[in-house]
């Protein structure tokens, strides 16, 4: 899990890009009366931590739950609607390049790791022509149960196919549960580290990849929990102990003796400095704000921090 990091002109972008994709002319004029072009707008842009209250919000004014679908859905795949097809969440969601679509907040993102699993590459590929690829969108709160969400920034999490369709799927995320990538920064409350200390072993039997606590706070605890469990990523990170063990035998092979020779005699080190040449061994990024780069990023940063490597 990496924190995703935006800003504000993106979501300003998204905004006018598919403020017009809700079909609000389905409503009754009392509900048109509620979704004035402010509340789109709020309903829209609203940050993670605004989404309970807004729920209640439209819970009370007991909007009928199909048109609310309808409206910022669209209608389902089988369905004989065939124009109501092309309403809210699945206008936005099929490719036409001469309008704002996914693959243009894809873009615009440049997430080019799974948010939620730091292993896939999610990055999107797109030209003026063709759009090629690009990650899914999972629905952070399920647009089935909270439709009115179904075009929200921040319920959009960029992520993987098997993260999103294969993992989650339908499993119930919440922001009481669960961590939320805009909200919360995993990096901080958890860490990888090995059952055994990894200087000890030699053979992929003899430890286990497991997560530790960084934070002291419970809550936060309790919920990076909740998307390690569902996410699978103990279980997926116990797959790449060949990495780790590399990354045991990069040390013995780059000690700060053989770091200081490249520097003083190489340079091209010399000019990049020594934060670079621990990049170069690790194969991946030493800062924290870099660790959404590169897939596994976060497990080599963490335990080349507890082989002292960093
Ligand atoms: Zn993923």
């Amino acid at each position: 899990m990496i924190k995703i990091l935006v800003d504000d002109s993106i979501v300003d972008e998204f905004y006018t890009g598919v403020k017009d994709y809700i079909r609000l002319n389905l409503f009754s004029k009392k509900d048109k009366d509620f979704f004035t072009s402010e509340k789109i707008e709020e309903i829209i842009k609203c940050k993670p931590n605004e989404f309970t209250k807004l729920h209640n919000e439209i819970k009370s004014k007991r909007i009928n739950f199909h048109k609310l679908k309808l409206a910022f859905i669209g209608a389902q795949a089988n369905s004989k609607n065939k124009a109501g097809k092309a309403n809210g969440y699945n206008k936005f969601s099929t490719k036409k390049s001469d309008e704002y679509r996914a693959y243009n907040l894809a873009d615009g993102l440049k997430i080019d790791v799974c948010p939620y699993c730091n292993k896939n590459y999610t990055y999107t590929i797109m030209n003026t022509s063709k759009q090629y690829t690009r990650p899914d969108f999972d629905h952070f709160l399920s647009k089935e149960k909270y439709p009115y969400f179904a075009l929200s920034f921040y319920n959009l999490i960029p992520s993987c196919q098997i993260c999103n369709r294969t993992l989650k799927h339908t499993t119930e995320f919440t922001l009481d549960t669960h961590i939320h990538p805009y909200q919360d920064d995993f990096n901080s409350i958890k860490k990888f580290t090995t059952t055994k200390p990894l200087v000890l072993c030699n053979q992929e039997n003899e430890f286990e990849i497991i997560f530790k606590n960084k934070s002291s706070d419970k809550l936060q605890i309790d919920k990076a929990d909740k998307n390690i469990k569902d996410l699978a990523l103990e279980l997926q990170y116990n797959r790449h102990k060949d990495i780790v063990l590399e990354l045991k035998d990069r040390y013995d092979l780059y000690n700060d003796t053989s770091i200081q020779i490249m520097l003083k005699d190489t340079k091209i080190f010399k000019d990049k400095g020594e934060e670079y040449i621990k990049s170069l061994i690790m194969c991946s990024d030493t800062k924290d704000k870099n660790i959404n780069k590169r897939p596994l990023s976060k497990l080599i940063k963490d335990i080349s921090e507890e082989l002292e490597l960093l």
